[in-house]
């Protein structure tokens, strides 16, 4: 009898991978290359890139928005087609924004396992996801740094939790007052102190909407109330959220700031695997680390989100909608920052919003909350 070690290597799609989650997958993947191998790759705009990835991991399929671009090496297939493949093992969701739903929602339906990078399905469509996915056995890991931190402390311990405490750096903003605010530029903005992210979720940081959208995931994920989670400015960005206990004990879990630490656990879970690549953490150099509460009405998005969260209905969706619109329109120098909350706000106040929302529902409020923000411009 032949009895050696066989290495089952995990099948791998990844939505979105010329962006920041994406291209830092495919790192850990190289680091590994025996322990992955990659079946599909898909990218929104950057085909060069995507062509590169394609030509060095070998995948069987690809997928780019654009029709007429094709690739020899792999076989084209819709992002619906990619998900529901029966031999992938793992799902990288790491598309940006609320394009990313119905991929996600095929992929929860097909019971699949679920690296979930993409957070605006989970701020739109959260409860209906993580209802279907107990339905399909479908498993969705988080890989954003405060989740997959809430995630770690949380292991084995699922009761017994009073609070959940997610940390903020406050983003490239933190030290600006609101008069400075008024003539900030996207550079400036783009900026992150600790971070090293993509474009959109940078801006949804100085607006401190991206924490709200973390807090509404958590909720989601797993299951806390949101009344039970709180954030707390914490500007070195090396306790990546907390979980507090019934007895009063706090867990932390800490890092160095690089996004490699949540992707690598979620694409290795339930193993933790040893990474030379990774930066260590000495708190001895560090010396000492920061804490102060959120000011209230300093982030007006965030104020915003945290109380339309409350309800399940479409203002959301809309909200997720009319933020793509307004980061979008500010990166490219058409509105100025604090132009962002007043469009979204007027956006908010302008719908009628839909109580338990369906797909189709989420799908069409948060393209009416784009298309509005860009109306509401015209004028
Ligand atoms: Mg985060």
């Amino acid at each position: 009898m032949d009895i050696g070690i066989y290495i089952v290597s995990k099948k791998i799609v990844i939505l979105g991978s010329t962006g920041s989650v994406g291209t830092q997958c495919l790192e850990i993947i190289r680091n590994f290359p025996d322990d992955f191998s990659v079946l599909g790759l898909s990218a929104g705009k950057n085909f060069k890139l995507l062509k590169e990835q394609v030509q060095e991991f070998s995948p069987k399929y690809f997928f780019i928005e654009n029709y007429d671009q094709n690739i020899e090496e792999a076989k084209k297939i819709s992002l619906e087609e990619m998900v529901t493949l029966e031999d992938v093992d793992l799902v990288v969701m790491a598309l940006s924004g609320s394009i990313g739903l119905v991929p996600v929602h095929e992929a929860v339906n097909s019971g699949k396992t679920i690296i979930l990078a993409n957070k605006e399905s989970m701020v739109m469509a959260g409860k209906m996801l993580v209802e279907k996915a107990k339905l399909t056995g479908a498993t969705i890991l988080p890989v954003d740094s405060e989740p997959s931190a809430i995630w770690q402390c949380m292991m084995g311990e699922r009761k017994n939790i009073s609070k959940l405490i997610l940390t903020a750096s406050g983003g490239s903003l933190r030290n600006y007052s609101i008069n400075e605010l008024k003539n900030i530029s996207p550079e400036l903005v783009l900026k992150h102190p600790t971070w090293n992210m993509g474009a959109k979720i940078t801006v949804d940081s100085a607006t401190l909407l991206n924490k709200a959208f973390e807090v509404i995931e958590s909720s989601n994920l797993f299951s806390v109330p949101l009344n039970n989670i709180d954030v707390l400015i914490h500007p070195e960005s090396i306790v990546h959220s907390l979980v507090e206990f019934i007895d009063g004990n706090l867990k932390a879990l800490l890092s160095i700031p690089d996004m490699r630490f949540p992707i690598q656990y979620a694409m290795f879970f339930p193993d933790r695997k040893a990474n030379v690549e990774l930066p260590e953490c000495n708190l001895a150099e560090l010396g000492s680390l920061n804490f102060s509460p959120v000011i209230p009405g300093k982030y007006p998005l965030f104020d915003m989100a945290m109380s339309i969260a409350q309800n399940n209905n479409s203002l959301m969706s809309v909200l997720v909608g009319a933020d793509e619109a307004v980061v979008d329109l500010f990166i490219n120098g058409k509105i100025k920052f604090l132009d962002m909350n007043y469009l979204i706000e007027k956006t908010i106040q302008s719908h009628q919003s839909i109580k338990n929302p369906s797909l189709e529902d989420i799908k069409n409020a948060s393209e009416w909350g784009f298309n509005n923000v860009h109306q509401l411009i015209d004028i």
